[in-house]
């Protein structure tokens, strides 16, 4: 196959050798298939032709957009988790230090958020925040600046105490933001290019964007070939590698500070039984105990397992990639 012309490759704009992939629609199971490019070069996957009637596929029930239950916490029990937000992004609170070792499971998001250097005061903004349940929990957390945005959401909703969630596209923002995150929203978004471009002009010059993507450069990946879960055609556009993010962020003003790993027991679980051709939306009574088709625990436990050292070794099939803007005097990058 090597040598000869293809489409080219939209990050790197390599056109030899590149293959075509056929995955199939798996998350409500109509099994439609689309096609992709696999870049010879830089590996990235990207579909052909992005459906004109991409909303088509996310349909009401789609994850993101389910409003998470509202509890109730007490003003003292606010105060609390605001210490241990101290203790957990690295700042000295003894009360806070206690309760964070006191805590049975460590949040995952303050993993990120102390890599990136966030604070309490920090401008947050959240891209692609679906429903907003992370925001929220993040102000429970005791954050006072937070802002998420997403064009597909019905209607802006202002939480009150520093938490907005807006009907928004990036380019409709004029402030800027200390730390700005895509959890697995980048992957969606048809122009990842122009999208790096315009986050450039909102990210303050000693800010961080964390993008949190499915990784193809990954085991999974090469286990599961089309069936591998977290390809999720035809919502994932873009199944992005080490290599095709490092290009992504040099052509638009960025260094790719450092990249960590954080898949989960979904990339065996899922592709299990994608192969045989369980969609998603059905895939429930899979978990341990949910009946006579599902995993024993000992399978599951060896899902998370499996996933924890993939992680550790650098090849889980999830990725968080942390960036930080090249300074530019004259708005080289500008979008
Ligand atoms: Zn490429």
């Amino acid at each position: 196959m090597s040598g000869h012309q293809t489409k080219a490759c939209y990050v790197c704009g390599n056109h030899q050798g590149n293959r075509l992939r056929y995955p199939r629609e798996m998350m409500f199971g109509t099994e439609e298939k689309f096609e992709y490019l696999e870049c010879d070069y830089c590996a990235c996957l990207q579909i052909t032709d992005t459906p004109t009637d991409l909303g088509r596929y996310y349909a009401g029930d789609y994850y993101s957009y389910k409003v998470p239950k509202e509890k109730n916490y007490p003003p003292w029990l606010l105060k609390l988790r605001k210490k241990r937000t101290r203790a957990l992004l690295g700042e000295r609170d003894a009360v806070g230090s206690l309760m964070a070792r006191l805590s049975k499971h460590r949040a995952e998001h303050f993993d990120w958020l102390s890599r990136a250097g966030v604070r309490l005061d920090s401008a947050i903004l959240d891209v692609g925040c679906g429903s907003g349940s992370l925001l929220r929990q993040m102000q429970r957390d005791g954050f006072s600046d937070l802002l998420g945005v997403d064009p597909f959401l019905e209607h802006d909703t202002d939480y009150g105490y520093g938490l907005k969630i807006l009907k928004r596209r990036i380019g409709d923002l004029d402030r800027r933001f200390d730390f700005i995150m895509l959890n697995h929203s980048f992957e969606h978004m048809p122009d990842p290019r122009q999208v790096l471009l315009e986050l450039r002009t909102i990210l303050s010059n000693s800010g961080t964007l964390l993008l949190r993507v499915p990784v193809a450069d990954s085991y999974a990946r090469r286990k599961y070939g089309i069936h591998w879960v977290a390809w999720d055609a035809p919502r994932h556009l873009f199944l992005h590698t080490v290599r095709s993010m490092h290009l992504l962020a040099q052509q638009t003003g960025f260094d790719v500070i450092d990249v960590t790993y954080d898949s989960s027991r979904l990339q065996f679980y899922g592709s299990e039984l994608y192969l045989r051709g369980i969609p998603f939306k059905n895939q429930k009574p899979y978990a341990p105990g949910k009946g006579p088709k599902a995993f024993t625990q000992q399978e599951w436990d060896c899902f998370a397992q499996l996933a924890s050292e993939l992680n550790i070794y650098r090849d889980g099939d999830t990725a968080c990639f942390f960036l930080s803007p090249i300074p530019t005097p004259t708005g080289l990058y500008s979008a």
